[in-house]
């Protein structure tokens, strides 16, 4: 999506680690009209799927999932990443390594938000080496819900996740796709 990759090529930063940081318009400050427009994109894309949930992971899934399923006019439910005193009863959890924290955390979600009935779009802010979703499907897997797609707003092909995902038979759409980070500022797009 041009929009997202003009934003990404003005504002994101490119840090150690492959890390890119867009912290001026996604990640920390959010543009929620240009947020806003994104998730209207995945509606677009899955408007004739009759999903009934958005799912996503804490912390930096929550906004782009939260606008999008106002769109779709259905509850945004989000996997906590440890098990917290606020959470109770029967626990759908699959375990997720971090590849920003470099840690493994168990994401967990309440089996009251998610049943077989449900028709779920998972939507999440970066894929990269697939573990966040991975441990998404999972969890959609535990809940006996059928898995509409995905809608990622930044994809990082070269970490190979999506792909393996994809040939899963997983649909997955991602408004932006980055080929390559290069040193400090080379962002290589996928056109
Ligand atoms: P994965 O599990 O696919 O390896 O990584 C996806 C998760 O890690 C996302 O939920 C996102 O929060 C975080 N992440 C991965 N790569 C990046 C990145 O380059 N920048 C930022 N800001 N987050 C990332």
């Amino acid at each position: 999506m041009v929009i997202l990759e003009k934003r990404i090529s003005e504002e994101g930063i490119v840090a150690e680690n492959d890390i890119l940081k867009v912290g001026s318009f996604l990640n920390q400050q959010i543009d929620v009209p240009f947020m806003d427009a994104l998730c209207q994109e995945f509606y677009n894309l899955y408007k004739n799927s009759n999903i009934t949930k958005v799912l996503t992971i804490e912390a930096s899934g929550i906004s782009a999932a939260t606008l999008t399923a106002l769109h779709f006019g259905v509850p945004c439910v989000f996997a906590k990443k440890s098990h917290t005193t606020n959470l109770s009863g029967n626990l759908y959890k699959s375990e997720v390594y971090s590849f920003t924290h470099k840690c493994t955390n168990i994401a967990v979600v309440s089996q009251d938000y998610l049943s077989k009935n449900d028709r779920i779009l998972i939507v999440d802010d970066f894929l990269a080496n697939g573990a966040a979703l991975s441990a998404l499907i999972d969890i959609v897997n535990q809940a006996g819900a059928t898995l509409v797609g995905c809608g990622i707003l930044i994809e990082k092909l070269y970490q190979g996740g999506g792909n393996k995902l994809r040939q899963l038979g997983i649909r997955i759409e991602s408004l932006a796709k980055i080929k390559n980070l290069y040193g400090k500022n080379g962002i290589e797009f996928e056109n």
